[in-house]
Parts: C-alpha cells; structure tokens; sequence
C-alpha cells in the first residue's frame, strides 16, 4: 500500500475524508479538479549512465554496461503495480558522469525535448557524481515545461543483491505521477529541488542535500510533500526584465554555443593571483570565485585585486560564491567581501556552486555572451526556484541598537 500525504506547512491540512456540509456542486468541481490533475501515468525514463546500471569489470573497476538497466527494471514489473506505462530509452554512450561534458548534457536536453508531447513525466538516470550539475542545468532549460521531471541514480548498482537502486528508481516513478512540475531529485527518501541540490555524500543513501532550502519532499511509510515549498506559478513575477525565451518555442538547439567559458578558482591561502591573471588571459565568459564564509576574500592581496579589477574590467563577469556548504554570499558585512564588491564582482546569494555554473551557463546560451548587463541582472534574479528571495533577513546586532536606545555591543 502506498500512503500520500501532502503537507502544508502553514495552514492545517484538510481532512481527506468529504465533508457532509459542502454543497454538491463544489465536490463534484473538486473531484473534476482532482482528476484533471492525475497523470495518466506514461512515463519516459533515460538512462545516461552512472553506478546504478554499472557492472564490474575486473580490469577497469565498475563500468556502465548497456542492457543491464534496462532488464533488471524491466523484471520490477513497476508498470503493471503502478498501472502505468514506461519507456525506457538510452543515450548512445553511458557514462560514468565524472566524464559528463556539456555536450552530454546537450543530448540529455534533446531526447527530453524531443518526447516531450508522449510523456505525462520524465525521469533522467544519471550518475551521482554530476548529478546535481544535470538537475540544475535541466530547471532553466525546462523552466516553462509544466511537467514533472526527476533525477535520479545509486550508490550501490541495481544488479547487487543489497542496494539502493531499487528504492530510488520505484520512489521516482511513485514521484513522477504527482503532477509536481518542477525539476526534482529523487534519491535516498528525499525530494529535492534540482536547483537547490548538492551531492554532499559520497558513501551515504541519502547522497544529496538542499543546504538552503530543505527538502521540498520526503519519502517513508508516509510520501510527504511540503506544498509551500513547491516551485507552482511562483516564478513568473520576478521576470521584470525583457524575457527570457521560452525553449523550445523561441529558442532551439542550433543556436547552442560550444565556446561558452566558465572557470573557477577555489581560493587559498596565498597563490591566488597567478591562477586568476592565467584565467583572465584565456578570455573567458565569467569567472567563479569560490570565497571564505560569507563571501570573504584576500583583498590586502594588491596582485589579487588587481587581477580581480582587470577582469570586471574585461566584461569577464565575476561572481562570488563560498566554500561554506550553507549560508550564502552576503558582500555587504566585512571589508574583505566590500572591497570585492567594489570592484564590480556580483554575488551568488544562497545558489548552490552546481546552479551557480548552469545558471550562467544557461544565460550565455539563450541570451549570448555579450549581454553582459542583462546577464548580470536575470543571474541577481530568481529564475527557476533556484535562490531565496522571499526571505526577511534582520542583522540583530543593528536591531538592538536601533530598538534599545541604550543598547551596547560588548
Ligand atoms: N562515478 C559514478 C558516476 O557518477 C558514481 C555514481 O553514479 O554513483 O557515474
């Protein structure tokens, strides 16, 4: 038996069972409502790889192997439990995503885009290493899909006897039939938002974690879905600049630009110039600077900065991101993070490192590389779900002070 439960977080759930004193006309609107909502339940599943569908291979270690997958979900017999129907289809290559390449990603896009129409729901299996990359990447481009999408994989290879590949794959067919339109990840009990996701185990079942945002779901006796936190027509408003194409209607894969540039340097203790100034002179698109706690860097560094000014200089967009897990770039506490806000470097807020990458990515390719000021401004604003714009953040220290006249900090 499954158990569904949806939960809203702020207001009390409605009890499930009908209520006597409703009028007729507004349950039968519920019950045409409900059913409109239903997936008929024709699911597309791609598999790209990954430990899931791996074999061992006594010289190379685990290896994707092509037909594995395919016969081992095939005798889970999910589409005569669930009464539903699926197709399995597979890239031409399987890879271990540790070798994912954009170009990877691109056919992913394609094969999704091109069954788009067939399926009620969509589920991409993938390897876990870049998984986070794939689902982050798939929630701009399927911004305006309106159909669920999940992400999934392993730890262990379904052909083992104990794994967790079982679970994952029933878990995201289960998923996919609830009519959640937005990209999601679906792994070790969780449903997270593929934007908001990192793989932050690399042993664990419960591999990925939205470090800013919280699961939007979790799976056990109970299936539960937090409403509040799901993506819905939330978005649409923050678009206040020209629009963002519509793909595939405005937008198609002839215009995709193989040369888009993104680097990153984690910052260290000393040597960080030498690599910036190295990466400036290979003219990239942007820059990724992965700072300290809140978005600090080395700014007594003179050669640092002074790379740091060349690039924004350059039209190189810089963007600050941290090293720390949780918590986000806010520029505006030390003189460390300032300085670099000075210079012109733009902030990534609460963006995972992943979405961080795609979400540049994605805005080279559908608006071009040299809109940088429109650029800037759609990577500041909350595009697919992807940062947290809804929140009221109070510095407590400057409350105090403004609320208690007399108020001292020690
Ligand atoms: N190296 C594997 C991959 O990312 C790891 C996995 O799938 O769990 O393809």
């Amino acid at each position: 038996m499954i158990y569904i439960y949806m939960r809203k977080s702020k207001t009390k759930s409605k009890s499930k069972s009908k209520s006597k004193s409703k009028p007729k006309t507004r349950s039968k609107k519920n019950k045409k409502s409900k059913k409109k909502s239903r997936s008929s339940g024709k699911v597309y599943i791609l598999y790209t790889g990954g430990t899931i569908g791996m074999l061992h291979d006594k010289k190379k270690g685990l290896v994707p192997v092509k037909g594995t997958l395919n016969k081992l979900v095939n005798n889970m017999d999910i589409d005569k439990r669930l009464k539903i129907t699926y197709h399995i289809d597979v890239t031409k290559e399987l890879i271990d995503s540790s070798n994912l390449q954009i170009g990877d990603m691109k056919i992913i896009l394609e094969k999704l885009f091109a069954n788009y129409s067939k399926y009620d729901s969509f589920i991409v299996i993938h390897g876990t290493d870049t998984l986070a990359y794939t689902a982050s990447m798939l929630s701009f481009f399927l911004k305006d899909w309106n159909k669920p999408v999940i992400i999934t994989g392993s730890q262990i290879p379904l052909f083992e006897f104990r794994n967790d590949a079982t679970r994952n794959i029933i878990d995201s067919v289960i998923v996919s039939l609830m009519r959640i339109n937005e990209v999601m990840i679906v792994f070790g009990g969780k449903i997270l938002r593929g934007n908001r996701s990192t793989k932050y185990s690399s042993t664990d079942f419960v591999a990925y974690k939205s470090p800013n945002y919280g699961p939007i779901g979790e799976i056990g006796v109970y299936l539960n879905i937090f409403k509040n936190k799901l993506l819905q027509d939330k978005i649409q408003r923050y678009n206040v600049y020209p629009p963002l194409p519509r793909i595939p209607s405005n937008w198609d894969f002839s215009k995709w630009n193989k040369e888009v540039k993104i680097y990153t340097l984690t910052l260290s203790p000393e040597q960080n110039a030498t690599p910036l100034e190295a990466m400036i002179a290979l003219n990239p698109q942007a820059i990724i600077l992965r700072t300290y706690g809140i978005g600090n860097a080395p700014v007594s560094d003179k050669k640092f900065m002074d790379a740091v000014e060349m690039a924004v200089r350059q039209n190189i967009i810089v963007v600050n991101t941290t090293q720390c897990v949780n918590g986000g770039v806010n520029m505006t506490f030390y003189n460390t993070g300032k300085a670099l806000k000075k210079t012109g470097v733009i902030s990534s807020f609460d963006m995972t490192p992943e979405t961080v990458y795609m979400k540049l990515f994605y805005l080279f390719q559908v608006l071009g590389c040299n809109n940088v000021p429109l650029i800037k401004k759609y990577f500041k604003t909350n595009i697919a779900g992807e940062m947290t714009i809804d929140k009221t953040s109070v510095h407590i220290g400057s409350y105090l002070k403004s609320y208690f006249k007399g108020y001292q900090e020690l």
